[in-house]
Protein backbone atom coordinates (compact mmCIF):
# COMPACT_ATOMS: atom_id res chain seq x y z
CA UNK A 1 0.00 0.00 0.00
CA UNK A 2 1.03 3.71 -0.34
CA UNK A 3 0.23 4.86 2.61
CA UNK A 4 3.51 6.89 2.53
CA UNK A 5 1.94 8.99 0.70
CA UNK A 6 -1.25 10.01 2.12
CA UNK A 7 -0.78 13.27 3.72
CA UNK A 8 -4.60 13.56 4.76
CA UNK A 9 -5.37 16.07 1.80
CA UNK A 10 -8.20 14.05 0.08
CA UNK A 11 -10.95 11.88 1.50
CA UNK A 12 -9.87 7.94 1.72
CA UNK A 13 -11.79 5.26 0.16
CA UNK A 14 -13.62 3.27 2.38
CA UNK A 15 -13.64 -0.02 0.21
CA UNK A 16 -10.90 -2.80 1.14
CA UNK A 17 -11.51 -2.63 5.05
CA UNK A 18 -9.64 0.89 5.31
CA UNK A 19 -6.93 -0.17 3.56
CA UNK A 20 -7.43 1.80 0.71
CA UNK A 21 -6.05 5.63 0.26
CA UNK A 22 -7.47 6.15 -3.34
CA UNK A 23 -9.85 9.28 -3.73
CA UNK A 24 -13.19 8.88 -2.87
CA UNK A 25 -15.18 9.53 -6.22
CA UNK A 26 -18.38 7.50 -5.44
CA UNK A 27 -20.67 6.13 -2.67
CA UNK A 28 -17.08 7.00 -0.61
CA UNK A 29 -15.36 4.67 -3.25
CA UNK A 30 -12.23 5.15 -5.30
CA UNK A 31 -12.44 4.39 -8.99
CA UNK A 32 -11.05 0.95 -8.17
CA UNK A 33 -13.82 -0.07 -5.45
CA UNK A 34 -16.68 1.17 -7.20
CA UNK A 35 -18.44 -1.33 -9.28
CA UNK A 36 -17.52 -1.60 -13.08
CA UNK A 37 -21.14 0.43 -14.36
CA UNK A 38 -20.59 3.03 -12.10
CA UNK A 39 -16.90 3.53 -13.25
CA UNK A 40 -18.29 3.74 -16.69
CA UNK A 41 -20.66 5.76 -15.47
CA UNK A 42 -18.63 8.13 -13.64
CA UNK A 43 -15.71 8.18 -16.95
CA UNK A 44 -18.52 9.03 -19.52
CA UNK A 45 -20.40 11.75 -17.59
CA UNK A 46 -17.56 13.06 -15.72
CA UNK A 47 -14.31 12.85 -17.63
CA UNK A 48 -14.19 15.96 -20.15
CA UNK A 49 -10.80 16.67 -21.88
CA UNK A 50 -9.75 19.92 -19.50
CA UNK A 51 -11.55 19.52 -16.55
CA UNK A 52 -9.66 19.51 -13.24
CA UNK A 53 -10.17 15.69 -11.39
CA UNK A 54 -7.98 13.80 -9.04
CA UNK A 55 -6.52 10.49 -9.01
CA UNK A 56 -5.15 10.93 -5.65
CA UNK A 57 -3.93 7.77 -4.04
CA UNK A 58 -5.29 5.31 -6.71
CA UNK A 59 -3.76 2.17 -7.47
CA UNK A 60 -4.03 1.88 -11.49
CA UNK A 61 -3.27 -1.36 -13.65
CA UNK A 62 -2.23 -0.71 -17.20
CA UNK A 63 -6.05 -1.32 -18.31
CA UNK A 64 -7.91 0.57 -15.96
CA UNK A 65 -5.61 3.60 -16.86
CA UNK A 66 -6.10 2.91 -20.57
CA UNK A 67 -9.85 3.03 -19.64
CA UNK A 68 -8.96 6.72 -17.86
CA UNK A 69 -6.94 7.54 -20.59
CA UNK A 70 -9.72 6.89 -23.56
CA UNK A 71 -12.10 8.74 -21.28
CA UNK A 72 -10.27 11.97 -21.47
CA UNK A 73 -8.89 11.37 -25.08
CA UNK A 74 -5.52 11.62 -23.89
CA UNK A 75 -6.11 15.66 -22.46
CA UNK A 76 -5.92 16.33 -18.92
CA UNK A 77 -6.26 19.51 -17.71
CA UNK A 78 -5.76 20.00 -13.65
CA UNK A 79 -5.33 16.23 -13.06
CA UNK A 80 -3.86 15.05 -9.43
CA UNK A 81 -2.26 11.82 -9.42
CA UNK A 82 -0.40 12.88 -6.49
CA UNK A 83 0.39 9.43 -4.17
CA UNK A 84 -1.46 7.43 -7.14
CA UNK A 85 0.89 3.69 -7.64
CA UNK A 86 0.53 2.47 -11.05
CA UNK A 87 1.48 -1.49 -10.05
CA UNK A 88 2.00 -2.62 -14.22
CA UNK A 89 3.92 -0.68 -16.96
CA UNK A 90 2.14 2.64 -16.89
CA UNK A 91 1.85 3.96 -20.92
CA UNK A 92 1.12 7.85 -21.09
CA UNK A 93 2.40 8.17 -25.09
CA UNK A 94 0.04 10.66 -26.64
CA UNK A 95 -0.98 12.25 -23.80
CA UNK A 96 -1.22 16.46 -23.48
CA UNK A 97 -1.43 18.45 -19.82
CA UNK A 98 -3.26 21.48 -20.73
CA UNK A 99 -3.26 22.30 -17.21
CA UNK A 100 -0.88 21.31 -13.96
CA UNK A 101 -1.05 18.29 -13.44
CA UNK A 102 0.58 16.92 -10.18
CA UNK A 103 2.56 13.83 -9.70
CA UNK A 104 3.79 13.95 -6.06
CA UNK A 105 4.98 11.11 -4.98
CA UNK A 106 3.66 9.17 -7.48
CA UNK A 107 5.10 5.65 -7.74
CA UNK A 108 5.60 3.53 -10.68
CA UNK A 109 6.30 -0.24 -10.04
CA UNK A 110 7.29 -1.02 -13.39
CA UNK A 111 8.34 0.66 -16.25
CA UNK A 112 6.89 4.17 -17.08
CA UNK A 113 6.53 6.09 -20.79
CA UNK A 114 6.31 9.32 -20.86
CA UNK A 115 7.37 9.13 -24.75
CA UNK A 116 6.17 12.17 -26.54
CA UNK A 117 4.16 13.51 -23.53
CA UNK A 118 3.41 17.24 -24.10
CA UNK A 119 3.53 18.63 -20.41
CA UNK A 120 2.54 22.05 -21.10
CA UNK A 121 2.58 24.50 -18.06
CA UNK A 122 3.42 21.90 -16.21
CA UNK A 123 5.93 23.27 -13.41
CA UNK A 124 6.08 19.94 -11.42
CA UNK A 125 7.05 16.80 -12.48
CA UNK A 126 7.55 15.29 -8.88
CA UNK A 127 9.20 13.80 -6.65
CA UNK A 128 8.14 10.17 -8.43
CA UNK A 129 9.46 7.12 -7.50
CA UNK A 130 10.21 4.37 -10.18
CA UNK A 131 11.30 1.53 -9.61
CA UNK A 132 12.55 0.22 -13.25
CA UNK A 133 12.62 3.03 -15.77
CA UNK A 134 10.59 6.29 -17.39
CA UNK A 135 11.08 7.65 -20.60
CA UNK A 136 10.75 10.66 -21.21
CA UNK A 137 12.17 10.86 -24.80
CA UNK A 138 11.08 13.62 -26.73
CA UNK A 139 8.57 14.98 -24.29
CA UNK A 140 8.18 18.80 -24.38
CA UNK A 141 7.99 20.79 -21.11
CA UNK A 142 7.12 24.37 -21.98
CA UNK A 143 7.30 25.79 -18.88
CA UNK A 144 9.86 26.32 -16.38
CA UNK A 145 9.73 22.89 -14.33
CA UNK A 146 11.31 21.64 -11.40
CA UNK A 147 11.53 17.57 -11.76
CA UNK A 148 12.57 15.25 -9.13
CA UNK A 149 12.46 12.09 -9.87
CA UNK A 150 13.89 8.52 -7.87
CA UNK A 151 14.55 6.01 -10.86
CA UNK A 152 17.21 3.33 -12.04
CA UNK A 153 16.90 4.56 -15.25
CA UNK A 154 15.77 8.21 -16.74
CA UNK A 155 15.75 8.57 -20.52
CA UNK A 156 15.70 12.34 -21.54
CA UNK A 157 16.84 11.54 -25.35
CA UNK A 158 15.18 14.37 -27.20
CA UNK A 159 13.58 16.39 -24.19
CA UNK A 160 12.53 19.76 -25.03
CA UNK A 161 12.47 22.14 -22.32
CA UNK A 162 11.15 25.06 -23.77
CA UNK A 163 11.74 27.23 -20.74
CA UNK A 164 14.00 26.65 -17.39
CA UNK A 165 14.73 23.15 -15.96
CA UNK A 166 16.08 21.82 -12.67
CA UNK A 167 16.04 18.06 -12.52
CA UNK A 168 16.98 16.04 -9.28
CA UNK A 169 17.68 12.96 -9.81
CA UNK A 170 18.15 9.82 -8.04
CA UNK A 171 19.20 6.54 -9.25
CA UNK A 172 21.63 4.90 -11.51
CA UNK A 173 21.73 5.77 -15.35
CA UNK A 174 20.36 9.41 -17.24
CA UNK A 175 20.50 10.24 -20.70
CA UNK A 176 20.25 13.19 -22.14
CA UNK A 177 21.22 12.62 -26.03
CA UNK A 178 19.40 15.33 -28.33
CA UNK A 179 18.12 16.98 -25.33
CA UNK A 180 16.92 20.34 -26.63
CA UNK A 181 17.43 23.24 -23.84
CA UNK A 182 16.52 26.52 -25.17
CA UNK A 183 16.91 28.44 -21.91
CA UNK A 184 19.53 27.10 -18.60
CA UNK A 185 19.17 23.59 -17.16
CA UNK A 186 20.23 22.33 -13.98
CA UNK A 187 20.61 18.77 -13.78
CA UNK A 188 21.66 17.72 -10.00
CA UNK A 189 22.43 14.40 -8.38
CA UNK A 190 19.95 15.26 -5.08
CA UNK A 191 21.40 13.88 -1.87
CA UNK A 192 18.42 13.53 -0.13
CA UNK A 193 16.20 11.09 -0.65
CA UNK A 194 13.07 12.46 -1.93
CA UNK A 195 10.38 10.09 -0.07
CA UNK A 196 12.48 10.22 3.32
CA UNK A 197 9.99 10.42 6.38
CA UNK A 198 7.28 8.78 4.02
CA UNK A 199 9.46 5.52 3.10
CA UNK A 200 6.89 3.19 2.64
CA UNK A 201 6.90 -0.44 3.53
CA UNK A 202 8.92 -2.38 0.90
CA UNK A 203 11.66 -1.65 -1.30
CA UNK A 204 12.66 1.62 -2.63
CA UNK A 205 16.65 1.27 -3.48
CA UNK A 206 16.78 3.48 -5.58
CA UNK A 207 15.88 6.60 -3.11
CA UNK A 208 17.51 5.16 -0.03
CA UNK A 209 20.71 4.00 -1.07
CA UNK A 210 23.52 6.90 -1.81
CA UNK A 211 24.25 6.29 -5.51
CA UNK A 212 26.15 8.35 -7.84
CA UNK A 213 23.93 9.04 -11.43
CA UNK A 214 25.68 8.22 -14.32
CA UNK A 215 25.35 10.50 -17.56
CA UNK A 216 25.72 8.31 -20.66
CA UNK A 217 25.44 11.24 -23.11
CA UNK A 218 25.24 14.98 -23.37
CA UNK A 219 25.62 14.72 -27.40
CA UNK A 220 23.49 17.08 -29.67
CA UNK A 221 23.00 19.29 -26.44
CA UNK A 222 23.91 22.90 -25.87
CA UNK A 223 26.06 22.39 -23.41
CA UNK A 224 26.00 26.47 -22.79
CA UNK A 225 22.76 25.99 -21.07
CA UNK A 226 23.40 22.96 -19.29
CA UNK A 227 24.83 22.79 -15.88
CA UNK A 228 25.80 19.37 -13.87
CA UNK A 229 25.96 18.47 -10.25
CA UNK A 230 27.84 15.55 -8.83
CA UNK A 231 26.97 13.16 -11.59
CA UNK A 232 29.46 10.41 -13.13
CA UNK A 233 30.90 11.40 -16.34
CA UNK A 234 32.79 8.36 -16.72
CA UNK A 235 30.80 6.70 -19.78
CA UNK A 236 29.45 10.17 -20.94
CA UNK A 237 29.71 10.72 -24.65
CA UNK A 238 30.82 14.27 -25.57
CA UNK A 239 31.18 14.16 -29.04
CA UNK A 240 28.57 16.22 -30.62
CA UNK A 241 27.79 18.42 -28.05
CA UNK A 242 27.42 22.07 -28.87
CA UNK A 243 29.64 24.90 -26.82
CA UNK A 244 31.05 22.23 -24.81
CA UNK A 245 33.54 24.86 -23.68
CA UNK A 246 30.91 26.52 -22.06
CA UNK A 247 29.10 23.74 -20.11
CA UNK A 248 28.73 24.61 -16.35
CA UNK A 249 30.12 21.56 -13.99
CA UNK A 250 29.30 22.12 -10.34
CA UNK A 251 29.70 20.17 -7.18
CA UNK A 252 32.01 16.70 -7.95
CA UNK A 253 31.56 15.41 -11.07
CA UNK A 254 33.56 11.97 -11.66
CA UNK A 255 35.68 11.92 -14.76
CA UNK A 256 36.93 8.52 -15.78
CA UNK A 257 40.70 7.86 -14.57
CA UNK A 258 43.07 6.55 -17.10
CA UNK A 259 44.47 3.02 -16.59
CA UNK A 260 47.16 3.33 -13.68
CA UNK A 261 50.67 0.69 -12.79
CA UNK A 262 52.37 -1.18 -14.96
CA UNK A 263 51.25 -2.91 -18.63
CA UNK A 264 53.13 -4.68 -20.68
CA UNK A 265 52.58 -3.63 -24.66
CA UNK A 266 54.71 -6.76 -25.61
CA UNK A 267 57.55 -7.21 -23.77
CA UNK A 268 58.02 -3.80 -23.16
CA UNK A 269 56.77 -2.47 -19.61
CA UNK A 270 54.67 0.88 -19.41
CA UNK A 271 53.93 2.90 -16.42
CA UNK A 272 50.52 5.14 -16.57
CA UNK A 273 50.20 7.53 -14.03
CA UNK A 274 46.88 7.89 -13.72
CA UNK A 275 44.84 10.99 -14.53
CA UNK A 276 41.56 12.14 -15.40
CA UNK A 277 40.24 11.11 -19.02
CA UNK A 278 37.16 10.98 -21.26
CA UNK A 279 35.25 7.71 -22.38
CA UNK A 280 36.20 8.42 -25.53
CA UNK A 281 40.00 8.06 -24.99
CA UNK A 282 39.33 4.84 -23.23
CA UNK A 283 36.98 3.45 -26.31
CA UNK A 284 39.48 5.21 -28.92
CA UNK A 285 42.76 3.30 -27.77
CA UNK A 286 40.87 0.06 -26.68
CA UNK A 287 39.58 -0.39 -30.34
CA UNK A 288 43.10 1.37 -31.35
CA UNK A 289 44.72 -2.03 -29.36
CA UNK A 290 41.96 -4.40 -30.64
CA UNK A 291 43.40 -3.37 -33.96
CA UNK A 292 46.83 -4.05 -33.62
CA UNK A 293 46.11 -6.90 -31.81
CA UNK A 294 47.47 -5.95 -29.00
CA UNK A 295 45.82 -6.61 -25.28
CA UNK A 296 44.85 -3.21 -23.62
CA UNK A 297 44.24 -2.26 -20.21
CA UNK A 298 41.69 1.06 -21.32
CA UNK A 299 38.14 0.12 -21.47
CA UNK A 300 35.67 -1.24 -24.57
CA UNK A 301 32.45 0.68 -25.02
CA UNK A 302 30.40 -1.18 -22.87
CA UNK A 303 27.08 -0.39 -24.28
CA UNK A 304 25.49 -0.79 -28.08
CA UNK A 305 25.35 3.41 -28.43
CA UNK A 306 27.41 4.20 -31.18
CA UNK A 307 29.95 6.53 -30.85
CA UNK A 308 30.52 8.25 -33.80
CA UNK A 309 33.60 10.09 -34.83
CA UNK A 310 35.76 9.44 -32.27
CA UNK A 311 38.93 9.47 -33.51
CA UNK A 312 41.66 11.40 -31.68
CA UNK A 313 41.14 14.63 -33.11
CA UNK A 314 37.30 14.53 -32.10
CA UNK A 315 38.85 13.38 -28.78
CA UNK A 316 41.58 16.33 -28.77
CA UNK A 317 38.19 18.74 -29.57
CA UNK A 318 36.34 17.13 -26.28
CA UNK A 319 39.27 17.74 -23.72
CA UNK A 320 40.26 21.53 -25.61
CA UNK A 321 36.79 22.29 -24.63
CA UNK A 322 36.56 20.51 -21.34
CA UNK A 323 39.46 22.43 -20.50
CA UNK A 324 38.75 25.71 -21.53
CA UNK A 325 35.50 24.72 -19.20
CA UNK A 326 37.93 23.67 -16.18
CA UNK A 327 39.92 26.84 -16.73
CA UNK A 328 37.16 29.07 -16.28
CA UNK A 329 35.93 27.52 -13.18
CA UNK A 330 39.09 27.42 -11.59
CA UNK A 331 39.75 23.61 -11.36
CA UNK A 332 43.25 23.54 -12.20
CA UNK A 333 43.91 19.81 -11.44
CA UNK A 334 40.91 18.45 -13.73
CA UNK A 335 42.32 21.44 -16.41
CA UNK A 336 45.68 20.12 -16.63
CA UNK A 337 44.58 16.54 -17.00
CA UNK A 338 42.82 17.22 -19.93
CA UNK A 339 45.83 19.27 -21.60
CA UNK A 340 47.85 16.35 -21.23
CA UNK A 341 44.67 14.28 -23.05
CA UNK A 342 44.92 16.60 -25.86
CA UNK A 343 48.15 16.84 -26.12
CA UNK A 344 47.79 12.93 -26.20
CA UNK A 345 45.43 12.69 -28.88
CA UNK A 346 47.97 15.17 -31.07
CA UNK A 347 50.68 13.10 -30.38
CA UNK A 348 48.50 10.12 -31.57
CA UNK A 349 46.40 11.89 -34.40
CA UNK A 350 47.86 10.61 -37.48
CA UNK A 351 46.41 13.11 -39.63
CA UNK A 352 48.81 16.01 -38.33
CA UNK A 353 52.10 16.20 -40.04
CA UNK A 354 54.92 13.99 -38.83
CA UNK A 355 57.29 17.27 -37.46
CA UNK A 356 54.67 18.28 -35.32
CA UNK A 357 53.94 14.84 -33.67
CA UNK A 358 57.42 14.28 -33.21
CA UNK A 359 58.08 17.22 -31.43
CA UNK A 360 54.64 16.69 -29.35
CA UNK A 361 56.26 13.35 -28.92
CA UNK A 362 59.73 14.52 -27.58
CA UNK A 363 57.64 17.61 -25.57
CA UNK A 364 55.91 13.99 -24.23
CA UNK A 365 58.73 11.84 -23.59
CA UNK A 366 61.13 14.55 -21.74
CA UNK A 367 58.76 15.95 -19.58
CA UNK A 368 54.84 14.71 -20.08
CA UNK A 369 53.81 18.22 -21.72
CA UNK A 370 55.07 20.43 -18.58
CA UNK A 371 53.04 18.60 -16.34
CA UNK A 372 55.27 15.21 -15.01
CA UNK A 373 57.83 16.71 -12.88
CA UNK A 374 59.49 13.25 -12.20
CA UNK A 375 59.74 12.51 -16.03
CA UNK A 376 61.45 16.19 -16.38
CA UNK A 377 63.66 15.28 -13.76
CA UNK A 378 64.73 11.75 -14.99
CA UNK A 379 65.38 13.27 -18.42
CA UNK A 380 67.41 16.49 -16.62
CA UNK A 381 69.41 13.84 -15.16
CA UNK A 382 69.47 11.83 -17.79
CA UNK A 383 71.10 14.42 -19.48
CA UNK A 384 73.40 15.42 -17.68
CA UNK A 385 74.57 11.89 -17.24
CA UNK A 386 75.10 11.47 -20.96
CA UNK A 387 76.99 14.92 -20.84
CA UNK A 388 79.23 13.69 -18.03
CA UNK A 389 79.90 10.88 -19.86
CA UNK A 390 81.03 12.54 -22.95
CA UNK A 391 83.41 15.12 -21.32
CA UNK A 392 84.93 12.70 -18.74
CA UNK A 393 85.46 10.11 -22.31
CA UNK A 394 86.08 12.83 -25.34
CA UNK A 395 85.52 15.90 -24.05
CA UNK A 396 88.05 16.81 -20.89
CA UNK A 397 92.05 17.04 -22.41
CA UNK A 398 94.67 15.04 -20.19
CA UNK A 399 96.52 18.07 -19.19
CA UNK A 400 95.62 21.40 -19.73
CA UNK A 401 98.30 22.79 -22.29
CA UNK A 402 100.49 25.03 -21.88
CA UNK A 403 100.64 28.17 -22.55
CA UNK A 404 103.91 29.21 -24.23
CA UNK A 405 105.85 32.22 -24.49
CA UNK A 406 108.16 33.26 -27.53
CA UNK A 407 109.88 35.81 -29.03
CA UNK A 408 108.99 36.46 -32.75
CA UNK A 409 111.88 38.18 -33.27
CA UNK A 410 110.41 41.75 -33.48
CA UNK A 411 110.05 42.80 -29.81
CA UNK A 412 107.15 41.23 -29.53
CA UNK A 413 105.93 38.38 -26.77
CA UNK A 414 103.29 36.30 -28.11
CA UNK A 415 101.54 34.24 -25.62
CA UNK A 416 99.99 31.08 -27.54
CA UNK A 417 97.65 28.78 -26.35
CA UNK A 418 97.71 25.34 -28.19
CA UNK A 419 94.41 23.32 -28.69
CA UNK A 420 93.77 21.24 -25.76
CA UNK A 421 94.33 17.40 -26.60
CA UNK A 422 93.02 14.20 -25.48
CA UNK A 423 95.53 11.47 -26.96
CA UNK A 424 95.49 8.60 -23.99
CA UNK A 425 93.93 5.47 -23.98
CA UNK A 426 90.32 5.17 -23.26
CA UNK A 427 90.33 3.40 -19.50
CA UNK A 428 93.09 5.95 -18.90
CA UNK A 429 90.95 8.59 -18.97
CA UNK A 430 87.56 7.92 -16.72
CA UNK A 431 89.53 9.63 -13.22
CA UNK A 432 87.78 10.98 -10.34
CA UNK A 433 89.60 13.77 -10.91
CA UNK A 434 88.72 14.37 -14.45
CA UNK A 435 85.06 13.28 -13.04
CA UNK A 436 84.89 15.85 -11.37
CA UNK A 437 86.17 18.43 -13.95
CA UNK A 438 82.96 16.94 -16.62
CA UNK A 439 80.66 17.46 -13.64
CA UNK A 440 81.37 21.39 -13.31
CA UNK A 441 81.36 21.59 -16.44
CA UNK A 442 77.94 19.71 -16.62
CA UNK A 443 76.23 22.11 -14.10
CA UNK A 444 77.51 25.03 -15.63
CA UNK A 445 76.00 24.69 -18.48
CA UNK A 446 72.80 23.71 -16.81
CA UNK A 447 72.39 27.32 -15.59
CA UNK A 448 73.60 28.99 -18.62
CA UNK A 449 77.25 29.22 -17.66
CA UNK A 450 80.42 28.50 -19.21
CA UNK A 451 82.58 26.00 -17.21
CA UNK A 452 86.14 27.95 -18.34
CA UNK A 453 87.60 24.40 -18.26
CA UNK A 454 89.58 23.69 -21.41
CA UNK A 455 87.49 21.24 -23.19
CA UNK A 456 89.26 19.27 -26.75
CA UNK A 457 87.12 20.52 -30.15
CA UNK A 458 84.77 17.63 -29.55
CA UNK A 459 84.11 18.49 -25.95
CA UNK A 460 82.89 22.15 -26.76
CA UNK A 461 80.82 20.73 -29.11
CA UNK A 462 78.97 18.77 -26.27
CA UNK A 463 79.53 21.70 -24.09
CA UNK A 464 77.49 24.35 -26.00
CA UNK A 465 74.57 21.53 -26.65
CA UNK A 466 74.55 21.44 -23.60
CA UNK A 467 74.20 24.60 -22.39
CA UNK A 468 70.60 24.71 -24.83
CA UNK A 469 69.08 21.14 -23.63
CA UNK A 470 70.38 21.74 -19.90
CA UNK A 471 68.56 24.78 -19.06
CA UNK A 472 65.54 23.57 -21.41
CA UNK A 473 65.08 20.46 -19.33
CA UNK A 474 65.84 22.44 -16.19
CA UNK A 475 62.68 25.00 -17.27
CA UNK A 476 60.89 22.41 -17.71
CA UNK A 477 61.25 20.25 -14.15
CA UNK A 478 60.50 23.86 -12.50
CA UNK A 479 57.72 24.30 -14.75
CA UNK A 480 56.10 20.58 -13.94
CA UNK A 481 56.64 20.85 -10.32
CA UNK A 482 54.78 24.64 -10.47
CA UNK A 483 51.91 22.72 -12.28
CA UNK A 484 51.94 20.31 -9.48
CA UNK A 485 52.07 23.05 -6.57
CA UNK A 486 48.98 24.98 -8.29
CA UNK A 487 46.94 21.43 -8.78
CA UNK A 488 47.26 21.17 -4.63
ZN1 LIG B 1 -10.41 2.14 -2.96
Amino acid sequence: MNSFAYNGTWARCEGASGTCFGVQIRRSLCLVHMEEDERREHLAQEAIPGVPVSYAGTRFSSALFQQVLSAYGHHFGDVSFEGAVFYEPADFTGVAFEGRPSFAYCSFLEHANFSGVDFGPTRDFGPIYCRTSISLRDAIFQAPVLMQIASSHLNCVGVRWESTAVLKFRGEIVDMERSVMQQPVAVSAASMPFFAGRAPRGSLRVDSEPLVPRLLSISGVDASQLTITDFDLSECVFTGAFNLDQISLGGENDFGDSPSGVHWKGIIPRRFSSRRVIAEEHYWRSDRAESRGIRSPWKSNPTDVLVVNHGPRHVGANYRQLRKAMEESKNEPDAADFYYGEMEMRRCDPGRPKAERALVALYWAVSGYGLRATRALVALVMAMMVTCFLLVGFGIPMEDPLQEVRSDGAARMVIETPDAELTNAIRDRFSFERSEKAIKVTLDSVVFRSGGQNLTQFGSYVEMISRVVGPLLLALCLLALRSRIKRG
